[in-house]
């Protein structure tokens, strides 16, 4: 595997499942649809910073760290599996969370303090600043903290989408193998925010480029929160920078990367018609549950492209399920 070298510890439950859409693809008309599911990797539900942090506590521990810190909005996906990850290896964690503490304790917040997690609220501070002083505070007290970035996303998390990229790939082998049926996807749809996710993908896709079953389709990231300019700047010095990490030696462009940032709509985490009305179509066909901040964003992009005909009639479209699920009970019946 490209991450063999890599300090890994175990926290997925991998690989996460593989399924056909049937039911929506015929209610849709459109392209046949798959969804790959993150959802399911466990870690106090599910999402796709577990993958991440398996590479990221991984470091910490080589480092002796004896508390996690991380950052992110009052209802964080990534803080609330970065807590539950430091719970399982032993470790404190202290997380820095923006705006202030809500009336009510629901979704990722509840599971954060379930498991055990010491909650700062720094209003509108920046939260890189604002870790920082945690860590230093803690330094002080003679605590050995270690850093993780908003979303996970530096080289050591986006390894976890390296290798997310070559499960998929072997998964799609082993069907054909076993099916005799052709299984190539023509496009990857998800949602992007912090990056990690898509430059470890971008990363996967260019180290696998000539091995067999690799992919050669078009790996498309719905912005949740950043212009396209923005994003596809993060998306390449990170992806630069993971595939130093893993010493492969590959450099990336920003206009290496597919962005679609048409549907950011009220801001992050406002939720809109597009998100309730994806968010009703997925759980409707499929029974398949969505998150109102970021699937929901995505899947409803992909809809919306679906109706303007952004697809040909034939192609295969996977939409990569990132979690969430905890969060959508943290909006209550604003998702409805
Ligand atoms: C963090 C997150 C994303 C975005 O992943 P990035 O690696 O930050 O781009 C997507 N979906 C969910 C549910 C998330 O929690």
């Amino acid at each position: 595997m490209l991450t063999d070298k890599l300090p890994r510890v175990s926290i997925a439950h991998l690989p996460t499942p593989l399924e056909p859409l049937p039911r929506l693809t015929a209610q849709l008309g459109g392209p046949e649809l798959w969804i790959k599911r993150d959802d399911q990797t466990g870690l106090a539900t599910g999402g796709n910073k577990a993958r991440k942090l398996e590479f990221l506590v991984a470091d910490a521990l080589a480092q002796g760290a004896d508390t996690l810190i991380t950052g992110g909005a009052a209802q964080s996906n990534h803080a609330r599996q970065t807590a539950a990850a430091a719970a399982k290896f032993g470790l404190a964690c202290a997380l820095v969370l923006r705006g202030e503490a809500p009336a009510r304790v629901q979704g990722n917040l509840l599971l954060d303090r379930l498991v055990g997690a010491v909650v700062a609220w720094v209003g509108e501070r920046p939260l890189a600043e604002a870790m920082a002083q945690v860590a230093e505070d803690l330094r002080a007290a003679g605590r050995c903290p270690y850093i993780i970035p908003y979303g996970g996303s530096n080289p050591i998390g986006a390894s976890g989408y390296v290798a997310a990229m070559e499960e998929l790939l072997n998964q799609c082998a082993g069907r054909e193998q076993a099916t005799g049926i052709r299984m190539r996807f023509d496009h990857i749809v998800f949602a992007s925010s912090s990056s990690g996710t898509q430059s470890g993908l971008a990363v996967g896709v260019r180290a696998l480029q000539d091995v067999n079953g690799s992919f050669d389709g078009r790996i498309l990231g719905i912005s949740v929160d950043q212009p396209a300019d923005v994003l596809r700047r993060m998306l390449a010095d990170l992806a630069t920078a993971t595939a130093d990490h893993l010493g492969l030696g590959l450099t990336f462009a920003p206009q290496d990367f597919d962005v679609n940032d048409d549907y950011l709509g009220g801001g992050y985490g406002v939720v809109g018609d597009l998100e309730r009305e994806a968010l009703r179509t997925m759980a409707g066909a499929e029974g398949i549950i969505l998150d109102p901040v970021y699937t929901g964003r995505a899947f409803g992009g992909l809809l919306d492209l679906i109706r303007r005909d952004a697809f040909r009639p034939g192609e295969h479209v996977l939409f990569w399920h990132t979690g969430g699920t905890a969060g959508l009970f943290g909006y209550g019946e604003r998702a409805l």
